[in-house]
């Protein structure tokens, strides 16, 4: 019976695992390495003021159909986001850190009725358009994936599903060879791609149209377990049946001619089938051996990071040059807006107070804490390192580093999100499982 190895318990990991276990049947070796005390990577909640409140990866799309299908296999509901009673006005506000850009009211179809005003109908339909089709192409993963398709590089996977066409240039040269005019790029879509990935418009399309997606322009619902994300992807790790080492961190992985031996600080180094590294390379800190000395993983990419601030208090609508307090703020790239995204997350009931939380690049001071609330009850502040800059046309890491030796997260490049994580993570499993059947006598 295989032993395989899965370095990191975020979607990736888990979605790997969860595969790794239809594919190879409950004899087979699945141990889980996670270096936290946790399960979930960017799926990450804490309590505060009282309630659960996610610092990462929120929200799910209805289409996610990894995500969706798992939480239904394990019984974890997802529910639509409630945020509890709405602060203000609950309206969507794009901001240029001065002045409001846009305004409208973020329920039915007030919201696109407001963004054909604002932009112009042919310009909204294109890029509904766009983001359907860049949809659609996602989608069609999942049926070559069903079909038995097994690809060894991302490259591969990404001609197969029709994605070629978003991976070569930013959202806003795709748009604008696509006859997209006037601000609806430079304003409406980079101030979702602020809140999403804390980056412009000049995101690789995909990137792009997924977090266009996302914000409801392919159409679709958002969910999310109200147990926390994290707690999905625990109880699906757990139904696995993968053993699951918390605290362990992985540094090393050096296969032979048979086995992959993989190391870290305090463990008892163990040898695997395979080994699967569900972790982005550049923030993992493992040493990977291969036949001809160490496997050069290095393609160059940054990571952005990102100031998540949660706040427990009122908001002044002041600061916004309002009456009414809005319940989303996106911004414009402009160097006035001193945060990139902020919104209602939630309702503190013991402190009577909504829960905002900021998105930024740099962290909110005490000073702009002032300026934007009447009142301050609670405070968190956690830093990630939250997803690659997302530049088109980057360098891809083949799936295989070595032999035995995998990686999911070099397609984070193209695109980083909970569902498209789990589901490369999916394709992974699938060509390791058809990797260690071609190794059996008789294969
Ligand atoms: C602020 C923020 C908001 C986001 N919002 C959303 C959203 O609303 N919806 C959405 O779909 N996506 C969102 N994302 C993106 C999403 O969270 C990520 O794309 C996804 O969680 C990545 O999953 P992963 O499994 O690939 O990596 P990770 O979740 O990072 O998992 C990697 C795991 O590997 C572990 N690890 C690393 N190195 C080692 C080692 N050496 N040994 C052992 N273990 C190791 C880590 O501790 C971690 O648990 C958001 C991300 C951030 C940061």
């Amino acid at each position: 019976m295989p032993d395989v190895a899965i370095i990191g318990s975020g979607s990736a990991g888990t979605l790997a695992a969860w595969r790794l276990r239809q594919l190879l049947g409950p004899e087979a070796g699945i141990v889980v390495f996670e270096r936290e005390p946790a399960v979930g990577g960017r799926a990450h909640h804490i309590q505060f003021a009282g309630e659960q409140i996610e610092l990462g990866g929120t929200l799910i799309h209805t289409d996610n159909r990894r995500l969706i299908d798992l939480a239904a296999a394990v019984g974890v509901e997802l529910t639509e986001r409630r945020t509890g009673p709405p602060a203000g006005d609950g309206s969507l506000l794009l901001w240029d850190g001065r002045e409001a850009v846009f305004q409208a009211p973020l329920d039915g179809l007030r919201l696109p009725l407001a963004l054909i005003r604002q932009y112009g109908p042919f310009n909204l339909l294109k890029l509904r358009t766009l983001a359907k089709q860049a949809k659609a192409a996602w989608n069609s993963v999942y049926g070559l994936q069903d079909q038995g398709s097994v690809f060894e590089t991302p490259q591969a996977l990404i001609a197969a599903a029709g994605l070629a066409p978003y991976i070569q240039e930013s959202l806003a040269e795709l748009a604008k060879g696509r006859g997209i005019r006037g601000h609806l790029i430079d304003h409406f879509a980079t101030g979702v791609l602020r809140d999403m990935y804390n980056q412009t418009s000049d995101v690789i399309a995909l990137a792009g149209l997924v977090g266009l997606a996302g914000a409801g322009l392919a159409g679709g619902k958002l969910v999310a377990a109200p147990s926390g994300n994290s707690a999905l992807l625990a109880a699906a790790l757990e139904r696995s049946g993968a053993e699951l080492l918390l605290g362990s961190r992985v540094d090393g992985i050096v296969p032979d001619a048979v086995k992959v031996s993989v190391s870290g600080p305090g463990l008892t180094p163990r040898s695997f089938d395979a080994a699967v590294i569900a972790a982005p390379l550049e923030l993992a800190g493992i040493a990977v051996e291969g036949p001809d000395g160490p496997v050069t993983t290095d393609v160059g990419r940054r990571f952005q990071e990102v100031h998540v601030t949660v706040v427990a208090g009122e908001v002044n609508p002041a600061f916004f040059g309002l009456r009414a307090v809005p319940g989303d703020i996106l911004t414009t790239d402009s160097p006035q807006a001193q945060f990139k995204a902020f919104g209602q997350t939630g309702h503190s009931r013991s402190l009577g107070v909504p829960i905002w939380k900021f998105f930024s690049a740099e962290p909110v001071g005490e000073e702009l804490l002032e300026r934007v609330f009447v009142e301050v009850k609670a405070v968190h502040r956690h830093l990630w390192q939250a997803y690659p800059v997302l530049e088109p046309a980057p360098e891809l890491l083949a799936f295989r580093l070595a032999p035995g030796v995998y990686q999911v997260n070099g397609f984070e490049s193209v695109v980083s999100t909970l569902e498209t994580e789990g589901a490369v993570g999916w394709s992974v499993a699938d060509l390791v499982a058809r990797d260690l059947r071609a190794r059996q006598p008789g294969a």
